[in-house]
């Protein structure tokens, strides 16, 4: 495990993120053809690989950490009102991240919010909140959790969480906490990745995680069984990218720690994608047809690595944009 001190983004070495590009490749990406091959569902083989998961520490600024290497990135506050955590990751990997939280410091754990309800960012809920977190989030991060819930292009059904491990601390639009002498904010950004998608900034180290309404370096997933959508997505991309500095520090969902630069880099990849799409399904043309044109060929050597690649991210753009678009 490796602790590495980084005072800015540009100071992430390239070794990291080559270690944490490839950590997210391997827990969430997965080949490509992955989502074709009928006997083996992506959630599954996901939550399997939990078990092995390698975690990365990387102290960020101050006392704000984060844990790269199972599901999402997690983020860690320390101080003398306990760990403040940002997504659990899978529930495999309890083990490890029990082990990184501890190599920071003894603080217990007592506050977890979720970015949003997908199962890479919550299936730790239930171990974390038996070892002390109140967990905090969306109300319609709650209402997922709470509930059996479908996502047709995971080919998946989660069952309700047990009791525990659903948020009880819920809010809307906006939420500011105050622990370990920082001041916290909850920012909801409208349906974009799904319909819970929160950010969290932490203003004193000047650090925001913006779940999965960012992948740092891979084309996002987007959740349109429940109420993703491109143009939610682009938003959400703009809103980040009002919210930074060329200070500030910056946790993607998935992919390595950056910070403005490279929200700017992403940005222009759904926005150049859903221009051409749209163009093309303005035109009358069919799913197969517009995939077949291949408008993310140019982005898919560099984005297409995770089991978003070009097609199927295509696919996701075609859904809302154009005639009969999906929001
Ligand atoms: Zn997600």
């Amino acid at each position: 495990m490796s602790n590495m001190n980084t005072n800015s983004p540009s100071r992430v070495s390239r070794r990291d993120f080559i270690v944490s590009a490839s950590l997210t490749a391997a827990a969430f990406g997965l080949a490509p053809s992955y989502l074709s091959a009928a006997s083996q569902n992506l959630v599954e083989k996901a939550r399997q690989s939990g078990a092995s998961a390698k975690i990365t520490t990387q102290n960020l600024r101050a006392n704000v950490n984060a844990l790269i290497g199972s599901g999402g990135n997690i983020g860690v506050l320390t101080g003398p009102d306990g760990k403040l955590i940002v997504d659990s990751g899978y529930s495999g990997s309890q083990k490890q991240i029990a082990d990184a939280l501890a190599s920071i410091c003894g603080d217990p754990i007592k506050h977890l919010i979720n970015t949003h309800w997908h199962f890479d960012h919550t299936d730790g809920n239930e171990w974390m909140h038996s070892a002390g977190a109140a967990i905090m989030a969306h109300q319609n991060t709650k209402k997922h959790l709470s509930t059996t819930t479908r996502v047709e292009d995971w080919n998946f059904t989660f069952l309700a969480l047990p009791s525990g491990a659903i948020p009880i601390d819920v809010f809307d639009a906006e939420k500011t906490i105050h622990l370990n002498n920082a001041n916290i904010t909850l920012k909801y950004y409208g349906p974009a990745h799904t319909d819970g998608d929160i950010s969290v900034y932490f203003a004193e180290a000047d650090v925001l995680h913006t779940g999965d309404t960012w992948w740092n370096g891979y084309f996002p997933f987007i959740d349109y069984s429940t109420g993703g959508n491109i143009d939610g997505m682009i938003k959400a991309a703009e809103g980040n990218l009002s919210m930074v500095t060329d200070k500030t520090i910056v946790v993607p969902g998935h992919g390595p720690i950056g910070g403005k630069n490279q929200l700017i880099e992403y940005r222009d990849v759904p926005v150049t994608i859903r221009d051409r799409v749209g163009a093309l399904k303005e035109r009358g043309q069919s799913l197969d047809e517009v995939v077949a044109a291949k408008p993310a060929d140019t982005y898919d050597a560099k984005w297409g690595k995770s089991f978003v690649n070009g097609d199927f991210f295509t696919k996701l753009v075609y859904k809302g944009v154009g005639p009969n678009k999906q929001t």
